[in-house]
């Protein structure tokens, strides 16, 4: 978790104190990062170790929206880590007010398909606020594995840090190039194109 912060932290996919991640442990505690911790600055022995409830086990007080994380693997056994980030592209693509709010990027490559899929873009919530969890649960209780929070950024889960991670750097590129093509003629991937990708993973 430390070099994986450090290195979103120098690709720019964070900056400053935002963003948190968390995992989960193998006695099914949480591991997150502390409160008002930046993701470039990481120290093992800070990291907060956090009970399903939240119920500090170890470290430093876990980052306030350690909450929506909690929510989100109570909300379905097979999350094994999230990775929440503050990125330039999908925090832009947040900031518009899209009409259509159950899938913000329609799929144009393979990657996106395999990993996410559909990208639903929830209301817009106070940071730290409660009602944030109950939304994301919503659609992780599903099996979507991403949100994107409005005015904020994207929520991705996987089934390990790892996976969660490259799900996460998948999105923000694929946020990227939506703005790259934006106004050019886009060929999108067809139904059938979809659907022979699914249950295939990247
Ligand atoms: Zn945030």
């Amino acid at each position: 978790m430390v070099s994986q912060g450090l290195s979103f932290f120098q690709r720019g996919y964070t900056c400053g104190g935002g963003g948190n991640l968390s995992l989960k442990l193998p006695d099914g505690n949480i591991l997150a990062t502390p409160t008002g911790s930046c993701l470039g600055r990481l120290v093992e022995d800070e990291l907060s170790v956090v009970t399903l409830n939240g119920e500090l086990v170890s470290g430093k007080k876990a980052s306030k929206e350690v909450g929506f994380h909690l929510d989100i693997y109570r909300s379905n056994a097979a999350v094994n880590a999230v990775v929440h980030l503050h990125s330039t592209y999908l925090t832009a693509l947040s900031s518009i007010d899209h009409s259509e709010k159950e899938n913000v990027i329609e799929a144009f490559t393979p990657y996106y398909v395999m990993r996410i899929g559909k990208l639903p873009l929830l209301p817009y919530f106070r940071p730290g606020s409660n009602e944030i969890g109950k939304e994301i649960a919503k659609y992780t209780s599903q099996g979507y594995t991403a949100v994107l929070l409005a005015n904020h950024g994207p929520v991705v889960t996987g089934t390990d840090f790892i996976n969660a991670s490259d799900n996460a750097e998948e999105l923000e590129e694929t946020a990227k190039l939506k703005f790259l093509l934006e106004g050019m003629n886009v060929r999108f991937l067809t139904e059938p194109e979809k659907e022979a990708l699914s249950g295939m993973k990247s």
